[in-house]
């Protein structure tokens, strides 16, 4: 997927030549992890994707199970990634994740210098990237970010709700 950084610069939003295949690739394979991360937390997956196409972050939500507050997989990813990397800026990478990041995990991508993010379902409540605030065109966001939103959208939106639909019945 070389191609979609073409004479990319960090913060310019560049014409794409192919724009989805990549993402649902990847956006199925997100998909499938949640469902194995749905046994046991909620089930959110993000993958870092580096300017060759090659996947060097991964992260599921563990805040239950490490009892973290900081335990989204936005973070989780973003973390491992920059260990593989050696580095902490992403301008050349990009995320893939089955939910809007809230604000927190956001404003995390915003400082990692992230060069895209896309995201399947968007969160009308703690969204920060366009679903009910956008840190990404905020005056205080020193980094542009190329934000694409609703990628596979039904199947992401629909896993979440069967996922609250269980929790529910069995409280
Ligand atoms: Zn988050």
């Amino acid at each position: 997927m070389n191609y979609f950084f073409e004479n990319r610069n960090s913060n310019c939003v560049q014409k794409e030549v192919n724009p989805n295949s990549e993402y649902l690739k990847w956006m199925k394979f997100v998909l499938r992890r949640a469902k194995e991360v749905g046994k046991v937390e909620l089930p959110i997956v993000a993958v870092v994707i580096d300017e060759k196409g090659r996947c060097i972050g991964r992260g599921s939500n563990n805040r239950n199970s490490k009892n973290d507050p900081l335990g989204h997989a936005e973070i989780i990813a973003l973390k491992q990634a920059s260990l593989v990397k050696n580095d902490w800026r992403f301008n050349e990478c990009e995320i893939i994740t089955n939910l809007e990041p809230c604000t927190m995990c956001a404003a995390a991508l915003i400082q990692a210098r992230m060069g895209r993010v896309i995201y399947g379902a968007y969160d009308e409540k703690r969204g920060g990237l366009g679903g009910s605030i956008d840190l990404s065109n905020h005056k205080s966001s020193h980094h542009k970010m190329e934000v694409i939103g609703g990628i596979l959208e039904a199947e992401c939106k629909e896993s979440l709700q069967v996922w609250f639909k269980r929790l529910r019945s069995v409280k």
